[in-house]
């Protein structure tokens, strides 16, 4: 069993597969069952469930820390 990943609003989630505008990065906005994310290259919102969410992730990019300690999943 995995232990859900600690997001937080704020973070950086970097995904497998990049948007229509290229961009693989998008913001957290909003954590829950359901996963509201704002694309940082158009600024189109997006709301996954969780489970897709994790699935499409490749890593986090915590908005307290630098870039430094990017996680890999
Ligand atoms: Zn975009």
């Amino acid at each position: 069993m995995k232990t859900p990943l600690p997001w937080q609003p704020g973070d950086t989630a970097r995904l497998k597969k990049p948007h229509a505008c290229g961009c693989t990065d998008w913001l957290v906005q909003r954590m829950g069952m359901d996963v509201r994310l704002q694309c940082l290259g158009c600024g189109k919102q997006l709301l996954l469930k969780r489970l897709d969410f994790e699935k499409m992730v490749r890593s986090r990019l915590p908005a307290t820390d630098e870039n430094t300690k990017i996680e890999l999943f």
